[in-house]
């Protein structure tokens, strides 16, 4: 079933919080037809002259009349001050670079949207386990379950090693209960250790029932046997997915690692339009979404649909890719701008090849890591790194 994105959202936002007291609760709606009272007018007097002190204070503070100090909650008006102004951004470079665009209309893109979200009725405090079907995505599997999609990473490390590309069907996940991380103890490990480096306080794993810790007073008394599993809740780690490098065509051969596809030499070519076309055929959104472990859209396909390059470039890398993007196409635009195309079944061009925007490079496939036939498509400027991709082109 397919839904517009911009529909759940409402849903979502409409949906009514039983917790929140209702804003015209009784006694409200009688007070607000009538004239203040006196202390209500003292208060607004108050008030007023609490607002034009305020303002007072920032336009003098960033005329250089008060003196600032350190680390106080009104350096936010020093950092007003201290705005840099349009003359210093116009120094950028920016001219022969495409424009920011505001993002593309939500209405436009639509999502494939499962809604099987399996909350349960009381908080469950235990990890357990889901089988990857064909089709899931990490985003999926943490919508399900309520979770952060890093929560599916750090709570599968080892098996996952930090890459949503790394999910299989048939891989057996841990369900961690809350966002965070799970971690299996170590001969010589210490609570306080183990907080430290997951960025959390010892008690938040003493105390998390889940852990069964409760006996112990304190973090420095507990005793856990080797190879016991703790859940650190909010833990954190490092994002360590593998994510493609830059490839330009002055010198593409710094891909070699990336695998066999990589392109040797450098070479001329077409330079990209100022803005980017939709990359396939289907307009849906059919997995993983844009974040900082996915730097990506994956674009619902069938085997065989064609792929388009979505500006003119030169070809910098063209076939197998070794990180789990399988065949792979880096097209680089010249103007700062490359585009990447993952998981193809077919590749029509070849390395140093110019291409045109809107024609077929390849075909929508399966390979590498994938669960099911999807474009995977980035894009990287030399001035914003890698960006969301919808945020400039529209389906
Ligand atoms: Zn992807």
């Amino acid at each position: 079933m397919l839904r517009s994105v911009t529909s759940a959202h409402d849903e979502a936002v409409a949906s009514p919080k039983e917790n929140e007291p209702s804003p015209s609760g009784p006694g409200r709606e009688a007070s607000s037809d009538r004239a203040p009272s006196r202390p209500q007018r003292a208060a607004l007097v108050a008030l007023t002259l609490v607002v034009v002190s305020g303002l007072a204070f920032v336009v003098f503070r960033g005329a250089g009349l008060v003196p600032t100090w350190g680390q106080s909650p009104s350096d936010e008006a020093a950092a007003v001050a201290n705005t840099p102004t349009p003359e210093a951004a116009a120094q950028l470079k920016v001219s022969d670079l495409p424009a920011f665009p505001t993002p593309a209309a939500d209405a436009d893109i639509t999502r494939k949207l499962e809604l099987h979200t399996t909350l349960p009725d009381r908080p469950r405090a235990k990890v357990i386990k889901y089988t990857v079907k064909q089709g899931d995505t990490l985003f999926d599997i943490a919508d399900k379950y309520g979770l952060q999609p890093e929560s599916i990473l750090w709570g599968n490390y080892d098996l996952l090693k930090g890459s949503p590309d790394s999910l299989r069907t048939d891989q057996e996940l841990n369900i961690l209960p809350v966002d965070g991380t799970y971690y299996q103890w170590q001969e010589g490990d210490s609570i306080r250790g183990v907080a430290g480096f997951f960025r959390v306080a010892p008690e938040d794993i003493l105390d998390y029932p889940g852990n069964n810790l409760a006996g112990y007073a304190s973090v420095d008394e507990v005793t856990i046997d080797p190879g016991t599993w703790l859940i650190v809740p909010g833990g954190k780690r490092e994002v360590v997915t593998w994510q493609a490098p830059r490839i330009t065509r002055a010198n593409p051969g710094t891909a070699r690692y990336v695998g066999p596809g990589a392109c040797s030499g450098g070479f001329d070519g077409p330079v990209g339009e100022p803005s980017f076309i939709w990359p396939t055929t289907l307009k849906t959104i059919s997995g993983n979404g844009y974040s900082s472990v996915h730097p990506a859209i994956d674009i619902a396909g069938a085997v065989g649909n064609a792929v388009y390059a979505s500006a003119s470039g030169v070809v910098v890398y063209s076939g197998w890719n070794d990180w789990g993007y399988g065949y792979m196409i880096v097209l680089d635009h010249g103007n700062g701008w490359q585009t990447l195309y993952g998981h193809l079944s077919g590749i029509n061009v070849g390395c140093g090849q110019g291409v045109a925007q809107g024609r077929v490079i390849g075909a929508v496939g399966s390979t590498g890591n994938s669960t099911g036939p999807h474009l995977h498509f980035e894009m990287q400027s030399d001035l914003y790194g890698k960006v969301n991709p919808l945020n400039f082109v529209s389906p």
